[in-house]
């Protein structure tokens, strides 16, 4: 699969719907999780700002109860699927605490919603990544997700699930550098020989490999978990680190064995260094995955 249709899907699937079926009401579920599991309609999450990623607790836009309806106002970025999304989950504060944050299902025809930017990316081209505009948006009381002053939770346990996801798109990125390496290099010649008879070429296939599997186990492993129910954020955020950091150097290994083709958009190589880079990003950077990890084994 390729790399946009595979965070198109991890976003909708793991960004919406899980936190749908974990935190949702009944009528919440029958009305938005049915049709987006069922793949007719599309989600967006909205957690990061111009002003906030890593720290996304730093968030400015707000959210009040005015009568029936909630009110957002701010701005949101780099939101996935937003160009096509039918609904989006949307983080704002609804008090002074740093923490005071709720999580809300906003539809995409709500009055006061806008689509403000296209990003125009180095990578996962296919997939869209918009910013997003709340002028007093008002959107119907029913619409909370989970409980008031919660929504912080709700975006960190997503995040634990969605991380997954990203560790698996990591992989299929490595795992077709590998493959794309393997066949190139026993038809390619130089010196009389095919590349592959070369143990610079050699060694480079096996750490590919061996990374690759490492990055498959640790990802299965985090899925295993998380199907069983079981508490998974460092599993979740350790096979994230390592697929997404192994796919970077199995890409590198993949372009170096391609010589100047894998710099020549007719080589899949090419899209593959640069669809690898954004997974070292989104849904938290390799700095942010080490502070989870090192806060889990040192019992924090
Ligand atoms: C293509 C794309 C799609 C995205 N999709 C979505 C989406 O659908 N929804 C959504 O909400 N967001 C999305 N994002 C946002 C993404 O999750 C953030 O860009 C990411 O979390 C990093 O935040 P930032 O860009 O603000 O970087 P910053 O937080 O400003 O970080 C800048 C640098 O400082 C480092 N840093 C920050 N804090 C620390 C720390 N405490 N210790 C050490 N280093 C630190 C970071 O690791 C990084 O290297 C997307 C981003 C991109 C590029």
């Amino acid at each position: 699969m390729d790399a946009s249709a595979g965070v198109i899907a991890a976003v909708n699937n793991g960004l919406v719907c899980d936190p749908l079926l974990k935190f949702g009401t009944d009528d919440q579920k029958k009305r938005w999780l049915i049709p987006l599991a069922q793949g007719k309609k599309l989600g967006a999450y909205a957690l990061t700002e111009p002003g906030s990623g890593s720290d996304a607790a730093s968030m400015r836009t707000t959210a009040r109860l005015e009568g029936k309806e909630w009110v957002l106002d701010g701005t949101k970025q780099f939101v996935t699927n937003a160009h096509d999304a039918d609904l989006v989950v949307v983080y704002a504060r609804t008090g002074s605490e740093k923490y005071d944050i709720s999580a809300f299902l906003v539809p995409t025809d709500a009055p006061g919603f806008s689509r403000l930017k296209k990003e125009d990316k180095l990578g996962i081209r296919a997939s869209d990544t918009m910013t997003l505009g709340f002028d007093r948006c008002r959107i119907p009381r029913d619409n909370l997700l989970g409980t008031k002053g919660k929504g912080f939770n709700i975006a960190l346990t997503t995040l634990d699930g969605g991380r997954i996801g990203i560790a698996a798109q990591a992989l299929g990125i490595a795992q077709r550098a590998l493959e794309e390496s393997l066949k190139y290099s026993q038809e390619r010649e130089a010196f009389g020989s095919k590349i592959a008879e070369f143990q610079a070429i050699q060694w480079k296939l096996a750490d590919m490999a061996t990374e690759i599997d490492a990055a498959r186990i640790l990802t299965y492993r985090a899925a295993w978990m998380m199907d069983k129910g079981l508490r998974h954020t460092y599993q979740s955020s350790a096979a994230k680190l390592y697929a997404s950091e192994a796919a970077h150097r199995a890409v590198d290994a993949a372009l170096q064995i391609h010589g100047g083709y894998g710099f020549i958009k007719d080589y899949v190589v090419e899209k593959l260094y640069r669809d690898q880079r954004i997974t070292e990003l989104y849904e938290g950077t390799s700095e942010v995955q080490r502070l989870v990890i090192a806060r889990s084994v040192m019992g924090k």
